[in-house]
């Protein structure tokens, strides 16, 4: 069946992924990004080419208003929305906590939890069927660095993403009788880049040999398991958690 999606920070990395694998299944994309219309433009090129459809919302999710306009703008090019991936998210540069101000960190918990609380809210509101939606997916973009802490270089980011891990425990046991499933994916070591944004480009390079695997991942082989956990495939799927590590 074909389905309508939102994906929140999906002109780049991760997010990118998910909406060029979303296309190549034929579903219509909601493409949200923050700043760069260059990319999110190149996106919405990739998913088309890839036999889905496409649009560009720019929007902060710090801003709740931003968010209730990029449901909107999704339901009004292709109608009712099936799924939602929670994916915008932003690391700092690495510091210890001692040495972290409260700007960095209200950013950090500003786009990484509020806004996906509220993503989840308008999700639940709009896909609830007791509210006239037709059930559907939410996938929560958390991190490994929920369960590893993140020490030494990000314990904010990383107590960001415990949010994350928990919110989908909590939303997946209300909405169960809603039609609507809720999983989070925990990425680990992922080349894009995010880590460059956290001051240390080759990052996922350098720690991803030490994963079990031997290797980081990539866009893709997150994304995959995004568009898994939106698709039928995954009906008696929720309030999973599920790691793409490589075994970290
Ligand atoms: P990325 O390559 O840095 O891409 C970030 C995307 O989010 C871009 O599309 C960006 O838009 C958008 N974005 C940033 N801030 C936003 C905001 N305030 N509102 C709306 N959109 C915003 O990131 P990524 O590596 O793909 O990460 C995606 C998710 O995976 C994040 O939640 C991250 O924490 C998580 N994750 C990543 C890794 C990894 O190793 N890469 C590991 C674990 C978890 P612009 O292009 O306009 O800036």
């Amino acid at each position: 069946m074909s389905k309508v999606i939102l994906i929140t920070g999906g002109s780049r990395g991760i997010g990118r992924s998910a909406a060029v694998l979303a296309g190549a299944r034929g579903w219509s994309v909601g493409v949200n990004y923050a700043s760069n219309a260059a990319a999110a433009d190149a996106t919405v090129a990739a998913v088309q080419a890839a036999g889905g459809k496409a649009i560009a919302i720019a929007g902060d999710v710090a801003d709740e208003a931003a968010i209730i306009a990029m449901f909107d703008a999704t339901e009004s090019a292709f109608g009712k929305i099936d799924g939602v991936v929670n994916n915008a998210g932003i690391v700092a540069p690495g510091s210890m906590l001692a040495d972290m101000d409260i700007a960095r960190m209200k950013r950090i918990f500003d786009i990484n939890v509020l806004g996906a609380y509220l993503c989840a809210r308008e999700a639940a509101r709009r896909m609830s069927t007791s509210r006239g939606g037709r059930g559907g997916s939410l996938v929560n973009v958390s991190s490994a660095a929920a369960r590893l802490g993140g020490p030494g270089e990000y314990v904010d980011y990383a107590g960001s993403k415990g949010a994350i891990d928990t919110l989908t425990i909590g939303l997946a046991k209300e909405l169960g009788r809603e039609g609507v499933r809720v999983n989070a994916i925990r990425p680990g070591l992922i080349e894009t880049d995010i880590h460059a944004s956290g001051g240390k480009p080759d990052r996922a390079q350098v720690l991803g040999v030490q994963t079990p695997i031997g290797r980081p991942g990539t866009a893709d082989e997150v994304g995959e398991s995004i568009v898994w956990l939106l698709s039928d495939a995954s009906s008696y799927v929720t309030g999973a958690i599920l790691d793409v590590t490589g075994g970290r």
